[in-house]
């Protein structure tokens, strides 16, 4: 785990598998710790550092959304209030990402100091614009669901932090795993997101932090570009040059087996001819 962005109010620890971003945020008024993982030296990394910040301020804890990876680090921040999604409250399969956990660890011989559970929500967000306010700190949140049901778009105001989850990596096109539909819904939203804050930085869940409005917005226009090229393709039988695709990202031989299942769930939302 290295750190990969730090300012006065942010630091983003990366870790060394799948490129993950752990955030925490600290402001006069709260810290706040978003999708804290994975391996447990990392989780531990994370602890100590929060401890070393904190002071008497509270600490929430933020699920970006209900994936393994991003729920791993949860009984690592006991007492922390727990913010995400209505839907990752009511997530009703919470036992597949309590699974690939526990496949995880064990395939790895990993030992854990804390248990693994699925989160408490003890603050639910049901609505687009809903807010949590702490002093002159202000939450702001958007549903987000497409990748998962589950995902929910954090804005940090005054300071501009827009925590993403699993959208506008640099490191890979969109993987939806819940809906087409819902996705470019999501999209959309982002884009509004973007006119409506002052936004200064964007965290993605996978890969690199940027301060660049101009690429932000490109990152949302590059996925929606990619899911209407893949819903074309399912649609028409366009074919899609999957190796064009793949040579545009680091890591491709893993990324083959998430367009193969792109193409399976689009196929299955959007139908067409084959
Ligand atoms: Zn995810």
């Amino acid at each position: 785990m290295h750190i990969q962005f730090q300012h006065p109010q942010l630091t983003v620890f990366e870790s060394a598998l799948f490129r993950t971003t752990s955030t925490v945020v600290e402001t006069p008024d709260l810290i706040l710790v978003v999708d804290p993982n994975c391996l447990p030296s990392e989780v531990e990394l994370i602890q100590k550092h929060v401890r070393h910040i904190r002071g008497d301020r509270p600490v929430f804890l933020l699920f970006t959304h209900s994936d393994w990876d991003h729920i791993i680090g949860y009984r690592a921040f006991d007492g922390a209030q727990v913010i995400a999604s209505k839907a990752f409250q009511q997530n009703p399969h919470p036992e597949k990402s309590l699974e690939a956990i526990r496949k995880f660890d064990d395939e790895y011989y990993i030992n854990r100091p804390y248990l693994i559970e699925y989160p408490q929500v003890d603050l639910p967000i049901h609505s687009d614009g809903q807010t949590i306010e702490v002093g002159d700190t202000r939450l702001v949140f958007y549903l987000s669901p497409g990748h998962t049901p589950d995902g929910l778009f954090t804005v940090v105001e005054p300071y501009g932090i827009w925590l993403a989850g699993d959208y506008l990596s640099n490191m890979e096109f969109p993987f939806v795993y819940h809906s087409f539909s819902d996705y470019l819904h999501t999209l959309s939203a982002a884009s509004q997101l973007l006119e409506r804050h002052p936004i200064r930085l964007l965290v993605p869940g996978h890969g690199d932090v940027t301060t660049e409005k101009t690429t932000m917005q490109i990152r949302i226009d590059e996925s929606e570009q990619y899911l209407r090229r893949v819903i074309r393709a399912v649609q028409n039988g366009n074919k899609m040059d999957a190796d064009e695709l793949l040579s545009r990202y680091q890591f491709p031989h893993i990324l083959r087996k998430y367009h193969q299942e792109n193409l399976e769930l689009a196929a299955k939302e959007v139908g067409g001819k084959h």
